[in-house]
Parts: structure tokens; C-alpha cells; sequence
């Protein structure tokens, strides 16, 4: 573990992933300050009163470095990042300057400062379609979309910047983050919202009419999409194996987070009916832009490098807190930000 006084920055922390890997790193006892400029973020999902958010951009040099010089960072995780695939196609040059572009003037006051330890929100996003499944962290990278370009690029950067300065670093390459945290404070808020499984749990509760299903006649057993759902929580949980990896001296290195489970559409939404015991109104509708039929992890390289291994692998255990969350006192959002954008 980092040793409990060496701050750490991380960005993006109020964001979903960011959120709940902060509520574990402050149960550790680490000393945490996340950077969040609240455009996708919420204040109120840092819970824990020790750690502290700074409003503002990862662009903003001379914040990151009086931050740098007020608290001396041992390392960063960085999660600040644009996240809506269709967005990046219609608007890529947003995803660039975002996901590709800020990080870099991160690097360089990471540079200036000495600091030399920085995680990486990456994802499956950068394969594209697999050429082989499960996907190894071999597979050919080769993102369909600008999204996983933009997360791709900042994966080559991190390498030239270990060659160059001795940055070291973990790009975890996530598959479908799901699930909320399990004492029911905090859990998935999008706005909008379009993933599956609160999507799905939005159609129960009638905030949408019916769970649109894009498309039935892909290459899998039922003809919907298959994907490898995995909890908040243990994404949450490999973050700190990865920080504590390369605190303790351990190389750059690129991984899969996943289950190895693939669930297809309708096994979610019968998964959805069983744990609320409330049917779904469904339509089948036609196939969205750019989704491969398969995305399934193979989680191997993790365990063997950070003995990571994904604590719940039946999706159920991903759709209870989240349905308990959605159903709860929040209604599955947060109250409004307290502090300006
Ligand atoms: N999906 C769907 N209806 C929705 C949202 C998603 O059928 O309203 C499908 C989507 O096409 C994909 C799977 O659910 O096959 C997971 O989509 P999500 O957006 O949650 O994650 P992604 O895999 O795109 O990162």
C-alpha cells in the first residue's frame, strides 16, 4: 500500500468508477485529493469527510501545479474522461481534447513535480472488434470509434513517457462497469443515462416507458449482444492493487478488468426480472452503431500481476445494489451539485 501519508491525486473522482475507488482508498487510510470539474461529477458522491475536491479542470496547469506543490503526490489515477461513444463519433474532436489532449498537460507537470506513478481509466473500447475471445491483453488494438482512439493514444503516451522519464504506470482496461456500492450512498448517475442495467431498472420503474433492445441478430446464442459485466466495487479494488504495485517498485503494465463471464441483453433484463420480481417492457428495435457482438475478458494478466480477481461474478450481484440504489431514497440520483462547474 502507499504509505498512508503520501497523497494521491486522483481525477474524475466524483465521477462513477472515480467515486467508489475513493471510498475504498480513504477506508485504507490514504490521504486523498480528487480533482473533478463536476460536468459529469457530483460532489455528493464523496462521502468520506477526510478527502478533498478541488472544482477545476485537469487541463488547468496552474492549478494541478499549485496541487502538486501544496501536497506533493506520490501518484495519480486518473479517471476525468469523456465516456459516450456516439458523442465521440459525431463530436471527436471533444474526445481528443478531453481524454487525449488534457492528460498530456498532466504528464507534464507530473514531469516537472518527479511524480512518476499514475493509473489509467483505459477500456475494452480500445480492441474494437476482437479478433479472438476471450480478449487477451495480446489482442489487436483497434478501437472503432474515438473514444477508444482517444483512451488508445493516452495507453501510447504513458509507454514513450516510461521510456523517456521513467513514468510508470497501469492502464486498466475496463469492460461494462455495473453495480453500486454496497452500504447503498453511492452508485451510478449519468446524465443521460445509456447504459444497460439502470436503463433496463429505468423501464421498471416507468422513468422510461420500455427498454429499447438493440438488435437480436447478432452472432450469439439468443442474437443479442453479449458483454462481461463487472462491479464498481472491484474495479474499485484493482485500483489499489495497481497503485500498490507500482509504489512498490513493480513495472508499467496494461490490463483487462473483467469477469470472464459474457451475458448476452436478455439474460440482463430476465436477470433484472428475477432480482425485482417485476417483468420489463421490452421492444426489440434495431442494431446501435458500432457494437461488436462479443466483448468477453479474459481476466488473467490481472490476477497474476496484481492477484486481482473480480469478487462477484453472477450479474445478479452487480443488479442488486444497483436496483437497491435505483429503488432507494436517492431514486438513483444524486442531489444537485453544491458547488458550481
Ligand atoms: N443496450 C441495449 N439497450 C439500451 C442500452 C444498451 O440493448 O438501452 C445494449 C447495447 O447495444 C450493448 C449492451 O446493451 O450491446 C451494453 O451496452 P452499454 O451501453 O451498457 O455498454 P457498452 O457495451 O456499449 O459499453
Amino acid at each position: 500500500m502507499t504509505t498512508p501519508g503520501t497523497p494521491i491525486l486522483v481525477t474524475g473522482g466524483a465521477g462513477y468508477i472515480g467515486s467508489h475507488t475513493v471510498r475504498l482508498l480513504a477506508r485504507q487510510g490514504r490521504q486523498i485529493v480528487v480533482l473533478d470539474n463536476l460536468v459529469f461529477g457530483h460532489d455528493q458522491a464523496i462521502v468520506d469527510p477526510g478527502v478533498e475536491l478541488v472544482v477545476g479542470d485537469v487541463g488547468d496547469q496552474a492549478l494541478v501545479r499549485s496541487l502538486f506543490a501544496k501536497h506533493r503526490f506520490g501518484a495519480v489515477i486518473h479517471f476525468a474522461a469523456y465516456a459516450y461513444v456516439g458523442e465521440s463519433v459525431t463530436n471527436p474532436l471533444k474526445y481528443f481534447q478531453n481524454n487525449t489532449a488534457e492528460p498530456i498537460k498532466l504528464f507534464q507537470v507530473m514531469q516537472e513535480s518527479g511524480c512518476k506513478v499514475f493509473v489509467f481509466s483505459s477500456t475494452c473500447a480500445t480492441y474494437g472488434v476482437p479478433d479472438a475471445l476471450p480478449i487477451t491483453e495480446s489482442n489487436t488494438q483497434h478501437p472503432i470509434n474515438p473514444y477508444g482512439r482517444s483512451k488508445l493514444m493516452v495507453e501510447w503516451i504513458l509507454a514513450d513517457c516510461g521510456v523517456a522519464w521513467g513514468l510508470r504506470s497501469a492502464c486498466l482496461r475496463y469492460f461494462n462497469a455495473s453495480g453500486s456500492a454496497s452500504d447503498g450512498k453511492t452508485g451510478e448517475d449519468h446524465r443521460p443515462e445509456t447504459h444497460l442495467i439502470p436503463r433496463v431498472m429505468m423501464a421498471v420503474t416507468g422513468e422510461i416507458a420500455t427498454l429499447e433492445v438493440f438488435g437480436t441478430d447478432y452472432a450469439t446464442p439468443d442474437g443479442t449482444c453479449i458483454r462481461d459485466y463487472i462491479h464498481v466495487e472491484d474495479l474499485a479494488d484493482a485500483h489499489a492493487r495497481a497503485l500498490d504495485h507500482l509504489a512498490a517498485g513493480g513495472e508499467s503494465f496494461c490490463c483487462n478488468l473483467g469477469t470472464g463471464v459474457g451475458v448476452s441483453v436478455k439474460e440482463i433484463i430476465a436477470a433484472v426480472e428475477e432480482v425485482t420480481g417485476k417483468k420489463v417492457p421490452v421492444k426489440y428495435g434495431a442494431r446501435r452503431a458500432g457494437d461488436p457482438d462479443s466483448l468477453v475478458a479474459d481476466p488473467t494478466l490481472a490476477k497474476r500481476i496484481l492477484g486481482w480477481e473480480a469478487a462477484h461474478k453472477d450479474v445478479r450481484d452487480m443488479i442488486r445494489p444497483a436496483w437497491a440504489w435505483i429503488s432507494g431514497p436517492h431514486a438513483g440520483r444524486f442531489p444537485a451539485n453544491s458547488r458550481p462547474a
